[in-house]
């Protein structure tokens, strides 16, 4: 049977209105202390499905690489954990290389950042070269051409490396990847938002990204302001979670810097505020 680990890359911080949307600091400041600069501590958090009944070996999200500047590690707070993340996998008995599928929750910076790294000559390559790399079509077209609300939300430079390498899978809504790995497509926070179901040793898991990407938004109302259509995300969550509930499935949070996971008992908890 399949086998998930869950690896931190980095820890970062937001903007904790940004990150709270509509909800009062008042209601998330305790939980969520924020820093001078109104930040709020996150951490980018991938897992890695070793697969051997389908001789694979998957990734779920990347976290946030190392290709940054120092201005943008300023700006975001980011404080990496370890060389890379080749090097986390390495440490948790996974070689890098062996990596055949890198499913991409969507191409935002903090989830997709890992998918490049400089050679030693300073020039961009994929840092999983020999992985299918896994986009939602509705998300690819989106990630070519933001709006000026979420463009800041891509590294274009990132998206034209994977354009230009063979190794971009587009896949078409929620269904199937192969072995133990299906996706379920949502659109609230940004169009083809895939969010993978694993069934491994403990699970299934579900991967959150950022349909709940802290455990306080499990909160129906407490939706990112980052989403762009936040009431398709409040409806989407609503549904996932009492089918997670009810299924038992183990939910995988992406940026809480507590547990990485949590098992919702059915009838699901109290959603509201
Ligand atoms: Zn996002």
């Amino acid at each position: 049977m399949a086998r998930l680990l869950t690896i931190v890359d980095s820890d970062f911080a937001l903007d904790g209105g940004a990150m709270m949307g509509v909800v009062p600091r008042a209601l998330w400041e305790k939980q969520h202390p924020p820093d001078p600069r109104n930040r709020i501590p996150l951490v980018s958090r991938f897992a890695v499905v070793d697969d051997p009944d389908a001789a694979r070996v998957w990734l779920l999200d990347c976290g946030l690489g190392r290709d940054w500047n120092p201005k943008e590690l300023d700006i975001y707070d980011i404080r990496p954990r370890g060389t890379d993340a080749r090097t986390l996998l390495h440490d948790a008995g996974i070689a890098p290389d062996s990596v055949t599928d890198l499913v991409l929750t969507h191409l935002h910076f903090d989830h997709a950042g890992g998918i490049a790294r400089r050679d030693p000559t300073g020039k961009l390559a994929l840092a999983f070269p020999a992985a299918r790399h896994h986009v939602q079509a509705s998300h690819w077209s989106w990630a070519r051409s933001p709006t000026p609300k979420d463009a800041a939300s891509f590294r274009t430079d990132h998206i034209a490396l994977l354009e230009a390498s063979s190794q971009l899978r587009l896949v078409d809504g929620s269904g199937p990847l192969g072995g133990a790995v299906s996706v379920r497509a949502v659109h609230g926070h940004t169009p083809g938002l895939q969010l993978p179901l694993v069934d491994a040793a403990g699970g299934p898991y579900l991967f959150l990204a950022d349909l709940v990407p802290l455990w306080s938004h499990l909160r129906l109302p407490w939706i990112m302001a980052f989403d762009n259509e936040p009431l398709v995300t409040l409806a989407e969550k609503r549904a996932l979670l009492q089918e997670a509930a009810s299924r038992r499935w183990v939910l995988i949070s992406e940026h809480d810097p507590g547990e990485a996971t949590k098992t919702l008992e059915p009838p699901v908890p109290v959603l509201h505020r």
